[in-house]
């Protein structure tokens, strides 16, 4: 797929939403082609890169994982061209639309703007997830002497 300006501009407009570090990545990617791919045999790593596999047998390119914790953006890694699917349209198509949580689907980050509250039901504004507050009793014992 090739990254235009235009769609780099769709995610300079709402920054907040979409992660800075793949945010860059994706810039740099502006006239050349941006690919995603999944290993078949770990699909946590997902790579991105400017490379179509279908012209070698290794693909290059960037774990999304390290571009997002801001580790590896000078080290390449590689998969080879058999094992690794195309995820192109879903992974942009996800990113368009959730934003971050397409990388941080466990919600681990608490990003300003990210989250609605209202009174016990927390909702984020990227994807829709929701969480209900439970309150729970805890009973322990404390020293009368605070020793
Ligand atoms: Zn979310």
């Amino acid at each position: 797929m090739i990254i235009t300006k235009e769609y780099v501009d769709v995610i300079n407009s709402n920054k907040n939403k979409y992660v800075d570090s793949i945010n860059k990545y994706i810039e740099k990617c502006i006239g050349k082609g941006l690919y995603v791919y999944q290993w078949e045999k770990d699909k946590s790593i997902i790579m991105l890169s400017s490379q179509d596999k279908n012209n070698t047998d290794i693909v290059l390119g960037n774990k999304l994982y390290d571009i997002y914790s801001g580790y590896g953006k000078d080290y390449v890694s590689s998969m080879y061209s058999y094992l690794a699917n195309d995820i192109t349209k879903q992974f942009l198509d996800g990113y368009m639309r959730n934003g971050i949580c397409i990388v941080d689907n466990r919600h681990a980050y608490d990003r300003t703007g990210r989250y609605s509250i209202d009174d016990d039901v927390k909702t984020c504004n990227f994807c829709g997830k929701t969480w209900h507050k439970h309150i729970k009793m805890v009973e322990e014992w404390i020293a009368d002497d605070n020793s």
